[in-house]
C-alpha cells in the first residue's frame, strides 16, 4: 500500500502490460504430455494474472503436419478446460493465428528483408551438393548428431549476383548472420542468466526454400507481433534462444519472460514414448482417466505450491499459480501417483456424473438386469480409474471358481467347518424371505447372530463368500444379495453349501 502511494505510476505502468501468454503447438499428431504441461503453463500464468491466453497453431513444417492433429489439439484443451481467449477460431486482433495463413500474410518474408537490409540476415543458394559437403557430426545432449555447420558463403555475394540469382529463380534460403566474436547473453526464468560465444551460434536459416518461415524464426516474429509477453517451452528450445535473442535485439524489439522446462520422464529417466501407454493426454482418456485429475497431476509435474497439498481444482491453480515457483528438476511421470490422484477425483465426484462415466463398464460386465447404480454406488470409492470397475464387479455376473479354504478368516473366526453351519442355517431363512433389499437381509441376518450368540463377522463372511467367490468385494454380504437378488442368492449359498460338503468330505 505504501508503496503504492508512494509510486503510484510505477504500479500503473505495471497494470498495463498486461499478461499474454502463447500456446504454440504443432499438429504433428497426439498431445504429448509434456506439450500439455507447456501449454497448461502458459494459461495459469495467463489467468494468474487476468491476462490473455493465445493459441497459435504452428504448421510451418508441412512435411510434419499429420491429419486431425489440430483436432486433438482442440479436442484437449476442450477438455481440459484451456480455453483460449485468441485463437484460430476467436480472433483477438492479432490473427491469423495459424502460421501458413500468416506466411501468407507475407509478415514473414517482410521482417526476414528488413533483417537482410539491416545486415542480420542474408540470402543463400548454396545447393544440396555443397550443404552435404559441410556436415559434421556433433555430440549433444549425449546424442551423436549430423549438422550443418554453414561457412557464410553466400554472405559474400555481391548485391549484383544475389540480383541476379533471385531473377533468374534460383532457389534461394534466408540465414541469420550471426557474428563470429564476442558473447551473447539472455535470461531464462529457470536457468538463470545464460551467455554462450557468438561463434558457437550457427546461420540458422530463417526462411526456407518452400518460402515457409522455420520455427526459429517465425516464434520470434509471431511473439512479438502478437505482444506475447511470456513464452514458456521445453528446454529442447533452450539452445536456439540466443538466437532468437539475436533476432529481438536485431528489430528492436524487448524479449520475452523465458521458462523453459525440463523433461518429463518415465520412472527409469527415459523420455515417455508411446510404449509407455500414457505418453498423450488422449492414451490417459482411454485408460479411464479423467482430465480434471491428469491436469492437476501434470501440474505438479514441476510445479510446487507454497502449502503442502495435492489436490487442486482448476480455480485454485489459477489463484496459486506463481511461475516462479516451476522448478528445474526432472519431472518423473509416475502413474501410480496419477492413479491414486485419479481415484481421489472420482470419490469427490458427484453421483450422476460419476454413473455417466461408469455406465459403459457397468454395461459391458453386467447383462442380467443388475441394478447399475447400486453398483455404481458401491465401487465409486473403491476404483482409480474406471476400467478398475470390470474386474471388480464381474462377480455379479457369473460366480467364479474359488477354493473352500476362503471361508477361513482368522479375525473373523470362521473355518471352512462353521460356514458350512451358517450357511445350512440361514439357506432356508433366505429361502422365505420375500424382501431382498439390503436393509431387510441385514435385519434377518442380525436377528439369526443374535439368537446363536455369533458376532456379525462370523455370519456374513460365509455368505459374502458364497455369494461372491472373492476375498474383497466393493460391498458387504447383504448389499451383494441385494444386487443379485433371491433367485441368483440362493443359488450361490447352495453352492457354497455342496463345495463345503465336497472339500469336508
Ligand atoms: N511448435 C513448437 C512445438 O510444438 C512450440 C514451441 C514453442 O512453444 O515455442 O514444439
Amino acid at each position: 500500500m505504501l508503496f503504492y502511494l508512494i509510486c503510484p505510476e510505477i504500479v500503473r505502468e505495471k497494470r498495463m502490460t498486461k499478461i499474454r501468454t502463447r500456446y504454440a503447438p504443432s499438429p504433428t499428431g497426439r498431445m504429448h504430455v509434456g506439450n500439455l504441461r507447456t501449454g497448461l503453463y502458459e494459461y495459469l500464468i495467463a489467468k494468474h494474472e487476468n491476462g490473455t491466453f493465445v493459441l497459435r497453431i504452428e504448421d510451418t513444417d508441412q512435411e510434419r503436419q499429420v491429419e486431425g492433429a489440430v483436432d486433438i489439439i482442440n479436442r484437449t484443451l476442450d477438455k481440459t478446460g484451456l480455453i483460449p481467449d485468441e485463437g484460430p477460431d476467436k480472433d483477438g486482433g492479432y490473427g491469423p493465428y495459424v502460421q501458413s495463413k500468416r506466411m501468407k500474410t507475407g509478415i514473414y518474408m517482410k521482417y526476414a528483408k528488413e533483417l537482410i537490409d539491416k545486415g542480420e540476415a542474408y540470402y543463400c543458394f548454396c545447393d544440396k551438393e555443397r550443404l552435404e559437403s559441410l556436415r559434421r557430426t556433433i555430440e549433444m545432449d549425449g546424442e551423436t548428431k549430423e549438422i550443418t555447420v554453414y561457412d557464410k558463403h553466400c554472405l559474400s555475394l555481391s548485391q549484383e549476383e544475389i540480383e541476379a540469382n533471385l531473377a533468374a529463380g534460383k532457389p534461394f534460403v534466408i540465414r541469420q548472420n550471426n557474428p563470429t566474436e564476442g558473447t551473447t547473453t539472455f535470461h531464462d526464468e529457470l536457468y538463470g542468466d545464460i551467455t554462450v560465444d557468438n561463434s558457437e551460434l550457427d546461420d540458422m536459416i530463417l526462411i526456407k526454400s518452400d518460402g515457409y518461415p522455420t520455427y526459429n524464426f517465425a516464434n520470434v516474429v509471431d511473439d512479438h507481433t502478437m505482444n506475447i509477453t511470456h513464452v514458456v517451452r521445453g528446454n529442447e528450445y533452450l539452445s536456439s534462444s540466443p538466437k532468437y535473442v539475436r533476432l529481438y535485439e536485431a528489430f528492436g524489439w524487448q524479449v520475452p519472460v523465458y521458462i523453459h522446462l525440463p523433461l518429463i520422464t518415465d520412472e527409469n529417466h527415459k523420455k515417455l514414448s508411446k510404449r509407455s501407454g500414457h505418453s498423450s493426454f488422449e492414451d490417459l482418456l482411454d485408460q479411464g482417466f479423467v482430465a480434471e485429475a491428469v491436469v492437476n497431476y501434470i501440474t505438479l509435474l514441476g510445479w510446487s505450491p507454497e502449502e503442502n497439498r495435492e489436490i487442486f481444482s482448476m480455480e485454485e491453480l489459477i489463484e496459486k499459480f506463481d511461475y516462479h515457483r516451476i522448478n528445474k528438476s526432472l519431472s518423473v511421470f509416475d502413474i501410480g501417483k496419477l492413479r491414486w490422484m485419479n481415484g481421489e477425483y472420482i470419490k469427490a465426484m458427484d453421483f450422476d456424473t460419476f454413473f455417466e462415466q461408469a455406465k459403459p463398464y457397468l454395461e459391458a460386465a453386467l447383462t442380467k438386469g443388475q441394478d447399475l447404480r447400486k453398483v455404481a454406488a458401491m465401487v465409486k470409492t473403491r476404483i482409480e480409474v474406471f476400467p478398475d470397475i470390470t474386474e471388480m464387479v464381474d462377480f455379479f455376473e457369473t460366480l467364479p471358481e474359488y477354493d473352500p479354504e476362503m471361508y477361513r478368516h482368522k479375525k473373523m473366526k470362521t473355518t471352512p467347518e462353521s460356514s458350512l453351519t451358517v450357511l445350512k442355517d440361514v439357506l432356508p431363512l433366505l429361502e422365505a424371505q420375500e424382501d431382498y433389499s439390503n436393509d431387510a437381509l441385514y435385519q434377518l441376518l442380525l436377528s439369526y447372530a443374535g439368537e446363536k450368540g455369533y458376532k456379525n463377522g462370523y455370519v456374513m463372511w460365509p455368505i459374502r463368500t458364497a455369494a461372491s467367490g472373492k476375498q474383497t468385494t466393493p460391498a458387504g454380504a447383504t448389499e451383494i444379495l441385494e444386487v443379485l437378488g433371491k433367485e441368483e442368492s440362493l443359488s450361490r449359498i447352495r453352492t457354497g453349501i455342496a463345495k463345503l460338503e465336497a472339500a469336508l468330505g
